[in-house]
């Protein structure tokens, strides 16, 4: 399958602008991205601006950030100009870099993201009729080690700050042409599903027009475990699904995890997210193997705890993710034993085709085996959609992340390599 591929980071000139700029004397001042607009108010009062101004203040600049996509104090134009120059010295809006994007055949992005120290993660957007999903990143690399996912193959490095979460949304809205009055990089070479790009986006928020909302649904399924960098995770959502921000419904946003039992009754109460469960087994002896977590947090404590979810009811179910690996979870029996299981929870269940990566011990069910199993899920009165892999030729698909990165590091380490041999090489 043909690809596209846009190197951004290295001097591509329609690339908007991004300010990343460190604080007077190199430090790095504290970011305002991902603060809630209490916590504004605070930053603001820190700067010597009175407690009901700041307040007032808060709500501007929460404004310019979440509603007009502004990337500068300079374009906030209803505060005054030496308040704006204050503020520039004191905080950053620095959002991540973006490395590469990557524009599938069949409209899905991916961004590679450079963070601040220098680390990496992905963020995916998958177009789809009526609805796009973007896919967020909330740590680098993970610790779950799952046998079928290439990102658990990956250690840790640290989890990612609430700015760090809340930027990916910013990138994909820059990049998507989603503020008022901005539209699509033309440098962005489009898919199918994902409209016409006409121009960069000037970054100043002077336009009104809203343009077509691309980023619909918002969920935390991209590198990492949510529920591991719980009070980030938390404070990133909190201001995407602010109502005078980025506005995306919490009824919107799902948040899935490997089964931190211990925070998932804090999940509905504190985050009140849509919940996702990757279960990809119905016995605990290959539970065990493919989601370590569970010799930790068996099936059935987890099954509890999703059985006393805040909220969770059959207008807002629980979705239980199942990977399907060929002869290890997908007999007719697993799918009875599913069945039997998820009896008596609010449920929908989303059947996942195994995406493979290199050398990997598994393989995807064959189609039929997973209809078969599909059939036996939907008899039992579950809508069961096995989801259409999505981004499988830029390795965007589920459990494929990180590793594109590492592969695009090593093939750029290595073109690099060969130019410098050819540098080196006396020249004839
Ligand atoms: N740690 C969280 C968030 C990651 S979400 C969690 O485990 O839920 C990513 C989803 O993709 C999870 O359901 C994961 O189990 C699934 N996944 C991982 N690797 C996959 C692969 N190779 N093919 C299909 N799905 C995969």
């Amino acid at each position: 399958m043909a690809t596209t591929s846009l190197d951004i980071a290295r001097g591509n000139p329609h690339a908007p602008p991004i300010d990343t700029g460190p604080g007077p004397g190199g430090d790095p001042c504290p970011s305002l991205i991902g603060v809630s607009r209490g916590g504004l108010a605070t930053a603001l009062q820190t700067q010597g601006i009175a407690a009901r101004d700041s307040r007032m203040r808060a709500s501007q600049i929460f404004n310019w950030l979440y509603v007009r996509g502004a990337t500068s104090f300079d374009a906030m134009t209803n505060i005054s100009k030496s308040m704006r120059t204050d503020l520039a010295a004191a905080f950053t809006l620095a959002r991540p870099t973006i490395v590469t994007e990557q524009c599938s055949t069949d409209g899905t992005r991916k961004w590679v993201l450079r963070l601040a120290d220098g680390n990496e993660v992905e963020t995916v957007f998958i177009p789809e009729p009526g609805r796009g999903t973007l896919c967020v990143s909330s740590q680098v690399g993970c610790t779950l080690t799952c046998r079928f996912c290439h990102t658990g193959t990956q250690q840790l490095v640290r989890n990612l700050t609430a700015g760090e979460i809340v930027g990916q949304v910013l990138i994909a809205r820059d990049r998507l042409g989603e503020w008022p009055g901005h539209h699509a990089p033309t440098s962005t070479v489009a898919g199918p599903g994902t409209g016409p790009g006409t121009g960069p986006g000037t970054g100043d928020g002077t336009s009104t027009g809203a343009p077509q909302r691309r980023i619909t649904n918002v969920v935390m399924m991209g590198m990492g475990e949510p529920l591991y960098n719980f009070e980030a995770v938390r404070d990133a959502l909190d201001v995407v699904s602010d109502g005078d921000g980025l506005s995306v419904s919490k009824r919107r946003i799902t948040l899935s995890t490997a089964g931190v039992v211990p925070q998932i009754a804090r999940c509905g109460a504190e985050i009140g997210v849509m919940l996702a469960i990757s279960l990809h087994a119905v016995r605990d002896d290959v539970r065990d193997i493919l989601v370590p977590l569970n010799k930790k947090y068996p099936i059935a404590e987890l099954l509890e705890a999703c059985r006393r979810y805040p909220g969770v009811s059959n207008a807002r179910r629980i979705t239980f993710e199942y990977v399907m690996l060929k002869g290890i979870n997908d007999s007719d029996q697993d799918a009875r034993a599913l069945v039997r299981l998820l009896k008596g929870i609010p449920a929908k269940i989303n059947l996942i085709p195994f995406n493979p990566w290199p050398d990997t011990a598994y393989e995807c069910s064959d189609w039929g085996r997973i209809e078969a199993f599909a059939q036996i899920v939907n008899r039992a009165g579950y809508a069961s959609p096995v989801r259409t892999p999505r981004g499988r030729d830029i390795l965007a698909a589920c459990g494929q992340l990180k590793s594109a990165s590492e592969k695009e590091r090593a093939s750029t380490r290595l073109a690099r390599a060969r130019a410098q041999a050819q540098d080196a090489a006396p020249s004839a």
